[in-house]
């Protein structure tokens, strides 16, 4: 196997301390929450976001006149990309059958998909404001028919932003709050004199938002570790370095955090598009958080056959994945551990992100490993059912059932099966 690495990021025991420093933030935020509520926040989102408002939680009043501030031609598209997310979560929602079987002459097995009674859903916004994380997750769980969706995001520039509460009011949200990062997560999941906390959090957001989520989970359940974007593009010489580099930095102007690598089997492509970075960062609005995202955490990697790409590609399990070979249906096929994959030169990235249904809250650090994005399934429990509805079922099944927790040693269980045996079956297990 032959991998070179044409450019390298930050090395890991580095990407590792800074994690480190944002553990123990999250902790003492976390922490500062717990024990004084609503006055913490307050002073946290002076600290973070310089926003203190009367109320964190809008008003209906208020909803309205930010939503009377968005211009038709982005209400429309609001609109559009909202109703092309539900059509996808509804199809998704519609193949999560509830099942019930009979597997044994009168034993009657089932399951039931039931929604998570409150979740809060964030909506980034420190950097840009993030409107179409509204549509990923609180338009899905109102499809999904949670009851209770709050949802948070902070003030942008000092104040709500109107499309962003414009998408988070359209997607169903029946509280929002304008209040960003751990405090709007603690606030959440923990609770304070103002806020219900809520049974599940969802939704991405920077480092110290996924943090905060991972260090509730237990207390709530969360989606999944959807922190920092991060992006790779497969290519071989079927396409060239202008779409390479623009993939690369469309994603990686995010945060100064994003890693973006290009796997290729081209040394030729992997080194015309490192000239195309340059030509592209000196032209791009973004350039000042893509140049350093690109410098820490850009990657260029050549391998010689398809197979090493796709074995470095599963082992990443980068949070996109962007295919553009000869064999992208071979990449469907093999990739096992990513957030989602674009497949083709005509897709792309920001495709997913934004409109095209989809859903763009997706595993980052290598969680591609054991889960994908958040779907409408995620806002469900698969909770199972039994029913024993014959008298010889219950004995025949009783019987087993007595004999199994005998030889675990337990007594007790078996005499909840014996006790069914006895009375429906008019039989008596020895222990
Ligand atoms: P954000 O809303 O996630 O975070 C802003 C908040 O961070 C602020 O309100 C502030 O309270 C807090 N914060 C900032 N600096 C802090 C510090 N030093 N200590 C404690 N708290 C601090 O918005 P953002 O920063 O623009 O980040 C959005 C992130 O979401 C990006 O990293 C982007 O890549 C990511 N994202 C991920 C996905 C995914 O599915 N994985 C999808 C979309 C966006």
């Amino acid at each position: 196997m032959t991998i070179i690495h044409i450019k390298h990021g930050k090395p890991e025991a580095e990407r590792s301390e800074d994690d480190q420093k944002v553990k123990t933030i999250v902790e003492t935020i976390l922490k500062d929450i717990e024990t004084r509520g609503d006055e913490a926040v307050r002073e946290l989102s002076e600290k973070f976001d310089r926003y203190t408002p009367q109320s964190f939680k809008l008003s209906a009043g208020e909803i309205e006149a930010l939503m009377n501030q968005v211009s038709k031609r982005d209400m429309e598209d609001i609109k559009f990309a909202q109703t092309q997310v539900r059509n996808f979560a509804q199809a998704q929602r519609d193949s999560m059958l509830d099942i019930e079987v009979e597997t044994l002459p009168g034993v009657i097995l089932g399951h039931k998909n039931v929604p998570v009674q409150s979740v809060g859903c964030y909506i980034p916004g420190g950097k840009f404001p993030m409107v179409a994380s509204a549509h990923m997750s609180v338009a899905t769980a109102s499809v999904a028919k949670v009851p209770r969706i709050i949802a948070a995001t902070p003030a942008f520039k000092g104040a709500p932003n109107p499309a962003v509460i414009a998408a988070m009011h359209l997607g169903g949200a029946h509280e929002i709050y304008v209040l960003g990062g751990v405090q709007a997560i603690g606030a959440m999941a923990i609770g304070t004199e103002t806020i219900q906390p809520v049974h599940m959090l969802v939704g991405p957001g920077n480092a110290f938002v996924a943090e905060a989520k991972r260090q509730l989970y237990g207390r709530v359940g969360i989606d999944l570790f959807a922190g920092p974007t991060e992006t790779m593009v497969i290519a071989d010489e079927t396409v060239d370095a202008e779409i390479c580099a623009t993939d690369l930095l469309g994603q990686a102007e995010h945060g100064y955090n994003s890693p973006a690598v290009l796997l290729t089997n081209s040394k030729t492509l992997a080194e015309e598009t490192l000239v195309e970075i340059d030509r592209i960062l000196a032209i791009l609005p973004t350039a000042d958080t893509a140049s350093k995202s690109w410098a820490d955490y850009g990657e260029i990697i050549v391998c010689d056959t398809y197979d090493e790409m796709l074995q470095v590609a599963n082992d990443i399990a980068s949070e996109h994945v962007q295919v553009m070979t000869d064999r992208d249906d071979w990449f469907l096929e093999n990739m096992h551990s990513y957030g989602a994959l674009f497949l083709g030169p005509r897709t792309n990235v920001a495709n997913g992100d934004k409109v095209i249904g989809t859903n763009h809250t997706l595993p980052t650090k290598k969680a591609g490993r054991y889960t994908g994005g958040l779907w409408v399934g995620k806002f469900l429990k698969t909770h199972s059912y039994q029913k024993v509805v014959t008298d010889e079922a219950a004995a025949e099944i009783g019987a087993y059932c007595s004999r199994l927790c005998i030889l675990e040693g337990f007594v007790g269980h078996a005499e909840q099966a014996n006790l069914r045996v006895r009375r429906y079956g008019r039989r008596y297990i020895p222990y």
